[in-house]
């Protein structure tokens, strides 16, 4: 039974968490204080970040996409829309690449609900 022993020595540890990457980890004793991240080694883990970006306040600005330089077919497809090209083939056009990749970008710009869709088939950046 050294399973079930061990198992309730970690639920009376209370369970620490990385505020930097999300790694979850058990302190070797209770109230110990680990002095970097197990996982990304910052010594900051316990302190949150101030950086705006990761916050949930910019999810709802919904125009910005993290996590990427390049841009993205999807900022792409909803730039072409902006500029005024509302119909699929228009936005081919204006972006010159296969239509599928359009397609896989429409699909998941309306499924984050930014844009939105005619019943004729024209899109528009949801407002
Ligand atoms: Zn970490």
């Amino acid at each position: 039974m050294k399973l079930t022993r061990l198992k309730s020595i970690k639920t009376a540890i209370k369970q620490v968490k990385c505020l930097r990457c999300g790694h979850k980890w058990f302190p070797k004793k209770p109230g110990f204080k680990a002095k970097t991240c197990p996982s990304c080694h910052s010594p900051y883990w316990d302190l949150p970040i101030k950086r705006k970006s990761t916050s949930i306040a910019s999810k709802k600005n919904s125009t910005k996409f993290e996590n990427s330089k390049a841009p993205t077919m999807q900022e792409l497809v909803l730039k072409s829309i902006k500029k005024g090209n509302h119909l699929r083939k228009e936005i081919q056009k204006d972006l010159n690449v296969p239509v599928w990749n359009i397609d896989g970008a429409i699909t998941k710009l309306r499924r984050n609900r930014i844009i939105t869709v005619s019943g004729i088939g024209r899109y528009y950046e949801k407002k």
